[in-house]
């Protein structure tokens, strides 16, 4: 299948990865909208919000268990967006589910 986000989680498009394991990848997105702009994906082709099944809703579980750990690695301490497009008329451009991660840094980032 030829899907972009399938081929960035893959390594055969290159990004600027933030965090990846066997479930998603986290990723800068291209044309950030934020101070700090973030894609998190799941490894697994699920088209878009509409998609998500009892069969593989866990993986969303932990996509926000990664996005609140990633949250305090990338200096968002004082709060952040988590926003999902569906569809067209959703503004859904990639047809990969996906959850942009939105904020801007914390001044005593980075930390130490
Ligand atoms: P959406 O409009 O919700 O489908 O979001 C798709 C997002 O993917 C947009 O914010 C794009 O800027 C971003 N995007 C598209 N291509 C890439 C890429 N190669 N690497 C990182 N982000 C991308």
């Amino acid at each position: 299948m030829d899907c972009l986000f399938c081929s960035i989680a893959a390594g055969e498009i290159p990004s600027k990865k933030v965090y990846e394991d066997d479930t998603v990848v986290a990723f800068y997105d291209v044309d950030p909208q934020a101070p700090v702009h973030v894609l998190v994906i799941p490894r697994q082709h699920i088209a878009s919000p509409d998609d998500i099944t009892p069969d593989n809703s866990a993986v969303v579980a932990h996509v926000f268990e990664v996005i609140a750990k990633l949250a305090k690695e990338l200096g968002l301490e004082n709060g952040y967006r988590v926003v999902t497009n569906c569809g067209k008329d959703g503004g859904q451009s990639v047809q990969h589910l996906h959850f942009h991660v939105l904020g801007k840094r914390s001044l005593a980032w980075p930390p130490g």
